[in-house]
């Protein structure tokens, strides 16, 4: 049998590196791809490889429209299917600034890497889905989202970001509605605040608002928080919640008096 084949864009480090390396536990092939050339993610690719699982990285900027066409091209000829697409590469403002100065320019950065490159990756990835289906009854995929918890929490320091994943979110709600006739699930996953790379510059505020209750389970997001989420939904373990906000937020987003 044919192993199953994902794709986790900025897989090589933070949130996507845990969905990888996640995926690669569960058998799955991987092509994983970001902005740095391929030297200088050769040892984090040594490492998903050490788990068993064949790795193809690919330099992609999901904002660029040929390298996402480029992308799916490799992925065609390397593993000749695509069974997921898990759509995690994102980027905040350069500096988080208030909505009173912030600037067209960031705004338009973060919204064509975080809404508008996913959702036309989603569409290609998704014609491609859909001939795998018509080919084959018994073909299964999805695609997942990662937003954020900014989807509804609004920071007034960085409303593009906000902006950018209300947008996913209401893009996984259309590919969801979309593909239901073909019974590709779109989901979409709702991190918290998490330690990565992303959230590095402001660790002494968010360890304080830990500390003084900011989430229900009182400690940081961890990659593999998201990486086991994302695996669950690619294995099929949700197979009739298409739509569905997975939240993994250790709460904070839970209704409190
Ligand atoms: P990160 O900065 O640590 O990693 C992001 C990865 O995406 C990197 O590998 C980077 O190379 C890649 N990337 C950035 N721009 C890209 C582009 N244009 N094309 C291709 N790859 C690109 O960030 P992270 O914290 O791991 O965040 C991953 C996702 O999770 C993002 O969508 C982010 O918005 C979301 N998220 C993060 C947090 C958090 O607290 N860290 C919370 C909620 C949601």
């Amino acid at each position: 049998m044919k192993r199953h084949v994902a794709i986790v864009t900025g897989g090589t480090r933070g949130i996507g590196l845990g969905v990888a390396q996640a995926l690669a536990r569960d058998g799955f092939d991987l092509t994983v791809c970001g902005m740095r050339p391929a030297e200088a993610v050769a040892e984090t690719i040594s490492e998903l490889e050490a788990l068993g699982t064949d790795v193809l990285y690919v330099p992609c900027n999901v904002a660029d429209r040929a390298a996402r066409e480029n992308l799916l091209q490799q992925v065609r000829d390397r593993f000749g299917r695509l069974d997921v697409l898990v759509n995690n590469a994102g980027i905040a403002p350069r500096e988080r600034k208030d909505l009173l100065e912030a600037s067209e320019e960031s705004f338009e950065e973060v919204m064509r890497t975080n809404l508008q490159g996913p959702y036309f990756l989603t569409q290609r990835a998704a014609r491609w889905m859909v001939e795998q289906k018509q080919a084959d009854a018994d073909w299964w995929g999805c695609i997942i989202n990662v937003s954020s918890i900014s989807a509804t929490v609004a920071s007034i320091n960085r409303g593009e970001y906000c902006l950018s994943k209300a947008g996913v979110s209401m893009a996984t709600q259309l590919w969801s509605a979309r593909l239901g006739e073909f019974d590709i699930p779109v989901y979409e996953v709702r991190p918290g605040v998490t330690a990565t790379d992303m959230t590095s510059g402001v660790k002494e505020k968010y360890d304080k608002l830990i500390a003084d209750g900011l989430c229900v389970q009182q400690r940081w997001g961890v990659p593999d928080d998201t990486g086991k989420a994302c695996a669950a939904l690619a294995r099929g373990d949700f197979p009739y919640s298409t739509g569905q906000v997975i939240m993994v937020d250790g709460g904070l987003t839970l209704p409190r008096l």
